[in-house]
């Protein structure tokens, strides 16, 4: 399989077929990013027969002998079909005919390939006709993985996000009028000092109107390399305390009230945690008091410093 730098897929794509069709990022923007750094996006158009060579060998694996194994030992259908995850920061921003192009190479090589899901920027649905992203959701795409982050939109502006909570709104919405499911990605600590709770209760209004499947919340965590450090340096914002972060995460949950799965499973959250909404609430609020009750400040922010990568 080829491959190009450190590959991101959320913890819930761990069984899909990695295929990588984009690196990097198209927006390359967000002040505390410092992902895909070195990477400028690029579409893997000329080696499209890299992506057929991928296809291929995933091919041969999906009809091993051991994949066979696999299937019975974890009674697996054996057309139970397969998920494929595209690569790169935003796949979803590649315009519809090469994304149509890509899904074709997919059924051609994995004919039993039942959904393909990717990392998408709101800013990637706006330029898709809302008759294309049906077409796109009958030809697989589907369980989209969105980096929101927030809905606060002091935060995004600050953050250089390059939408607002009303584009989040409409974009989401010609989603769920498409079929295509998504899930969000939510930064803790994003809204900064004394604004996580303006931030949380902000961006669960806004969940509130829409259909996530699952929220996944990473804590912000600063490195030096990032636009956010020199904003800080500068002494242009302050981030939030650590204790402050998992309240902002307590008014998150406590302010959403539809059915969704709440995950925090990713390195940046010192304690993973994890439950259906609305009936794990208690459990899960209670969870997050303990670690505040547990801890102190200094050693969550301990856990944070030596945080050497996510
Ligand atoms: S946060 Fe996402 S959209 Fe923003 S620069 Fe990083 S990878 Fe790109």
């Amino acid at each position: 399989m080829h491959y190009t730098g450190t590959i991101w897929r959320p913890p819930y794509e761990a069984e899909s077929l990695l295929l990588e069709v984009t690196a990097g990022c198209t927006h390359h923007k967000c002040k505390f990013c410092t992902l895909y750094d070195e990477l400028p996006f690029k579409f893997r158009t000329s080696p499209i027969n890299d992506i057929e060579a991928d296809l291929q060998e995933a091919q041969m694996f999906f009809h091993s002998p051991q994949r066979k194994l696999e299937n019975k030992l974890l009674e697996r259908r054996e057309n139970g079909g397969c998920r494929v995850f595209l690569t790169g920061a935003n796949p979803f921003a590649l315009t519809f005919e090469k994304l149509t192009a890509v899904s074709v190479l997919i059924k051609k090589y994995l004919p039993n390939n039942q959904t393909i899901g990717c990392f998408s920027r709101i800013t990637d649905i706006a330029p898709k006709t809302d008759g294309e992203l049906k077409q796109l959701h009958q030809q697989g795409f589907d369980g989209l993985t969105i980096g929101i982050e927030t809905a606060d939109d002091t935060a995004l502006k600050f953050m250089n996000k390059g939408y607002s909570s009303e584009d989040i709104i409409k974009q989401c919405k010609r989603l769920d009028n498409a079929g295509i499911s998504y899930n969000f990605f939510y930064l803790t600590g994003i809204s900064g000092a004394g604004r996580g709770e303006i931030g949380a209760k902000a961006t669960a209004d806004v969940c509130n109107i829409l259909h996530p499947m699952l929220i996944g919340a990473n804590m912000l965590t600063v490195y030096t390399n990032s636009e956010l450090y020199q904003e800080i340096q500068h002494g242009n914002w302050q981030e939030e305390s650590e204790k402050e972060k998992y309240e902002e995460l307590k008014v998150l949950i406590k302010t959403l009230n539809i059915p969704v799965v709440f995950a925090a499973l990713g390195a940046s959250n010192a304690i993973q945690l994890q439950g259906l909404l609305p009936q794990d609430k208690k459990r899960l609020l209670s969870d997050l008091s303990s670690i505040t009750d547990r801890f102190s400040e200094e050693e969550l922010r301990h856990y944070r410093k030596t945080l050497r990568h996510l």
